[in-house]
Formats: C-alpha cells, sequence, structure tokens
C-alpha cells in the first residue's frame, strides 16, 4: 500500500459521484487530506463517511457550486485553512446538460452548460492556485472528455464538445503560465464511464430523430466491451497527481479503452 499523498492536500470537485468520488477515495488510500466539493447532496455527505470510516478525518465535504464565483472563493479558503494548504486540484465537477440539435437549443440551455463545466473550471483553478503557489508546487488536473479531443463529436453535444474543448485550451495556456511556479496542469479525456453522468442529460425530442449508427452504440470500448469504470479513471489521476509525473504539463490524455478510434 503505497503513500504517495501523505501530507498533501486534495480539492476535489464533483466529489460526490462518479469519477470525482472514486478519485477521492483513490487520494485519500494513499494519504491525502480530501476537500469534496459538490452540490449540496447526500451522495457527498456518503462518500465523506465512506472516507472517514477507514481514514478517520481525511476527508470533510463542502457544498459548493463551482459555478458560484463568491461561495467557490469562501469554500477554497475554508479548506485551506482547515486542511492547511492545498497541493493538488481535480478540476471535475461537469454536466452534460441539455442534448440537441444547434437549432433546437436554448441560449439559457447553452449558457447553463458553458457556465458549469467552463466557469467552474476557470474558478476552481483561479482560487485554488494562491495557496499552489504559497506551496511552490502543486498538480491541476481537469476532466475534459474524447468531446475535447481531436476526432470525436458526440450527437446533440454542441454545448458540452465546446466547453470541453474549451477545458484543454484553457489548460494548455495554464500549463505554460505556471510553469515556473513547478504547478502542472494536465487534462484527462475519458470516453464513456459508468457513472451518474447520464441523469444529468437532458435529451430534447428532436435528437431522438437524429440517427445514431447502431452498429456502434453509444459507450463501445473495444477495449472494456462495454464503459470504463470511475476506478479507471481514479488511477490516472493519481498519477497525475503524484511526483511520478513530475515531468508531464499541458498534456491531455484519452482514457477510452479505444472508443474514439472507432
Ligand atoms: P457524475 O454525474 O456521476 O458526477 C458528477 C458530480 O458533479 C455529481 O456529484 C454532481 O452533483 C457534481 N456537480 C454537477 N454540477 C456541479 C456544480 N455546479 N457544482 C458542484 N458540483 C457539481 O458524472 P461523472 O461522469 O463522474 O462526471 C465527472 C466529469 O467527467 C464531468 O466533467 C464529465 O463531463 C466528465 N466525463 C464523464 C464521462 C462519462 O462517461 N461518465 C465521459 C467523459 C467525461
Amino acid at each position: 500500500n503505497r503513500q504517495r499523498f501523505q501530507g498533501k492536500t486534495a480539492i476535489v470537485t464533483g466529489a460526490g459521484s462518479g469519477i470525482g468520488k472514486a478519485a477521492a477515495i483513490r487520494l485519500a488510500q494513499e494519504g491525502a487530506k480530501v476537500a469534496l466539493f459538490d452540490l449540496q447532496n447526500d451522495r457527498t455527505r456518503s462518500t465523506e463517511h465512506e472516507i472517514n470510516n477507514i481514514f478517520r478525518g481525511v476527508s470533510r465535504s463542502f457544498d459548493v457550486d463551482v459555478s458560484d464565483p463568491e461561495r467557490m472563493e469562501k469554500a477554497v479558503q475554508e479548506a485551506a485553512s482547515y486542511f492547511g494548504g492545498i497541493d493538488i486540484v481535480f478540476a471535475n465537477a461537469g454536466i452534460n446538460g441539455v442534448l440537441a440539435p444547434i437549432e433546437e437549443m436554448s441560449f439559457e440551455d447553452w449558457e447553463r452548460t458553458l457556465r458549469i463545466n467552463l466557469n467552474g473550471t476557470f474558478l476552481t483553478v483561479r482560487y485554488t492556485l494562491p495557496y499552489l503557489k504559497e506551496k511552490g508546487e502543486g498538480s491541476i488536473i481537469i476532466t475534459s472528455s474524447i468531446n475535447g479531443s481531436d476526432r470525436f463529436a458526440g450527437f446533440g453535444m454542441s454545448a458540452y464538445s465546446t466547453t470541453k474543448a474549451g477545458q484543454v485550451g484553457f489548460a494548455k495556456m495554464a500549463a505554460l503560465e505556471l510553469a515556473k511556479f513547478k504547478i502542472r496542469v494536465n487534462v484527462i479525456c475519458p470516453g464513456a464511464i459508468a457513472t451518474n453522468i447520464d441523469q444529468t442529460s437532458e435529451p430534447s425530442d428532436e435528437l431522438k430523430e437524429i440517427v445514431i449508427p447502431v452498429e456502434y452504440p453509444e459507450g463501445s470500448q473495444p477495449l472494456a466491451d462495454g464503459p470504463g469504470q470511475p476506478e479507471d479513471v481514479a488511477d490516472l489521476v493519481a498519477f497525475l497527481a503524484s511526483s511520478e509525473s513530475k515531468h508531464i504539463t499541458g498534456a491531455r490524455i484519452v482514457i477510452d479503452g479505444a472508443e474514439s478510434l472507432l
């Protein structure tokens, strides 16, 4: 049982479910203290209890909407003072949002997806940065998607894809800007992972009329014969958070069992 994160503190957004939850557990298993950021809900509290039952007092949940600047600033401050600084930031919270052909996408729905996925990423980095700088090094990991990679597009996902590509652009810039502070910024691009994200999808009726190729049902992954698991992604997050990846920054790593190569 390695303890790669002994003495380190991580902030994980979207920690109440799916990829964020698996990553929070993995980081805690390897010695990190973990601040669990999520919308107010029972799932975050249960992640907290799950972790603290095994490793007493190493995690604490914070009710935060990542797209709310005032709340984010305050929660980051609280977490940093509670745990004594921040070393690792996993900017992971996100929604699929409304899935619809462009002509059916309302401006409000478009904006909401941008607000949560893009503003949320910016605010997470913006407000944790001073604390990472204080430590003299740090690792930021951002959850994009194969929708943010070069050769993949999901039907109805104009807003979502925009945010996922936008995160890649932001991360490249941040990696360059923050290298001199020894702060690394990397992006992970999962394919379909078995989480609760589909509950945040709001497919329009019009979308159903677009024919999705039946020979490759959504979520096909040649390597796994199904979707990936959150724990698979947690392995990658832990690697990027650890010093084993100390010379990797500005990278975009696809983790999709070859789904985007179909
Ligand atoms: P999930 O729905 O299981 O978990 C996401 C968590 O984020 C939830 O607990 C939710 O409450 C939280 N969240 C949503 N909006 C929030 C907000 N405004 N403020 C704070 N917390 C908020 O989904 P997941 O699959 O684990 O998603 C995590 C990330 O992975 C997302 O950015 C998603 O786009 C990305 N992703 C997922 C998949 C997949 O197939 N599951 C594929 C590629 C990328």
